[in-house]
């Protein structure tokens, strides 16, 4: 679901990422990626809430990405639940994570990527000696740390924070992605309904607690969740009640955000140059973001960024 803002860089990303993403749905199963049908629904009274204001365009009945979809339509108001005032319906994708990041794995260890493993307590470590597979110092460490640069030494962002998302994965199955506009239970709570690829069972969310840094879950939260989500798509119980939701496990996972947006720029740190990439989870201040499918785009603009390094320094090629 793109939740990026028109005429950012986010939707720009977001914009140049779906054709690869549409192109492994269509031709790489083995991705974990694949299509499903997707309905945004909005309530005009949850305008300035922080779900209605971070899914802004995604709400809109014109958003940016109307025309990157062919499927692109409102939904006549007949067909809308009371208290919805409007909707759209779009095919886009959804990725099953649990397939994707080791298919990358595997692509990156197929292009001769080497792997290593290790907990580092300042940036400037990623260029020790011996950290590096040729066991030279490295030239360059492009840090990707994620919520972590709020801590990491010689990174300390403290701009960084958490957006605490909760889930509930179940084996029912949903026809389509879901999501709204907001839920009366508050206005970081979210509803969005997400069947992945391959399996991999269906994530109903969520929350969007800004600052949040708790790890557990939140039982009575969870009964929210999945009360909200069943009144969304009753197909999920087959018109039952969520007691006929079949649970494999709950989740709480803290979106790396940062206010003011992303950040990938080149610095020096200890005499080392690094690239900044933190973070994927983006939020301006206008609590707007966009997430990892809008990566492969960011990629390319911290690409850029290493090549020019590359070309300015004589940067020995190391294998
Ligand atoms: C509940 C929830 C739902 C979400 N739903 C969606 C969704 O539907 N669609 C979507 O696109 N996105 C979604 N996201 C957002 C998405 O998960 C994040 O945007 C994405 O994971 C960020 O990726 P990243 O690689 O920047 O950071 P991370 O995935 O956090 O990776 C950072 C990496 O750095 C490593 N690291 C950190 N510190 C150190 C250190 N000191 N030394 C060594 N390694 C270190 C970590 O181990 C980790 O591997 C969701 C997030 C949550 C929590």
């Amino acid at each position: 679901m793109p939740v990026s803002v028109r005429n950012t860089p986010a939707a720009e990303w977001d914009k140049n990422t779906w054709p690869p993403l549409e192109d492994l749905a269509r031709n790489q199963p083995e991705s974990g990626v694949w299509f499903q049908g997707t309905e945004i629904h909005n309530r005009k009274k949850d305008l300035g809430t922080a779900t209605a204001t971070w899914f802004a365009d995604l709400l809109s009945p014109d958003p940016w990405f109307k025309s990157l979809f062919s499927d692109f339509k409102e939904i006549p108001k007949s067909d809308l639940k009371e208290g919805v005032d409007n909707a759209t319906s779009f095919t886009s994708v959804c990725i099953n994570t649990a397939i994707y990041l080791p298919w990358l794995v595997s692509q990156c260890l197929k292009n001769g990527v080497v792997f290593k493993r290790a907990i580092l307590k300042h940036i400037a470590d990623a260029a020790s000696p011996g950290v590096h597979h040729s066991g030279q110092a490295a030239d360059l460490i492009l840090n990707c740390t994620g919520l972590a640069s709020h801590k990491l030494g010689g990174v300390e962002d403290k701009l960084m924070y958490p957006a605490r998302g909760q889930i509930v994965l179940v084996r029912n199955e949903a026809d389509k992605m879901y999501s709204i506009s907001g839920t009366d239970d508050g206005s970081e709570e979210v509803m969005y309904i997400m069947t992945r690829a391959a399996g991999g069972g269906t994530v109903l969310g969520g929350c969007y607690q800004k600052g949040n840094w708790e790890s557990q879950h939140d039982p009575s939260l969870a009964i929210r969740i999945m009360k909200r989500c069943v009144d969304m798509c009753p197909k999920l119980t087959n018109g039952k009640g969520i007691e006929h939701l079949d649970v494999v496990r709950h989740g709480v996972g803290l979106r790396p955000c940062r206010e003011g947006g992303a950040r990938i720029e080149k610095e020096k740190v200890n005499g080392i140059w690094v690239v900044v990439s933190n973070l994927l989870s983006v939020l301006n201040t206008a609590n707007r973001s966009h997430n990892s499918t809008t990566m492969a785009m960011l990629a390319q603009d911290i690409k850029a960024l290493m090549d020019v390094h590359r070309r300015q320094s004589n940067w020995s090629k190391r294998r």
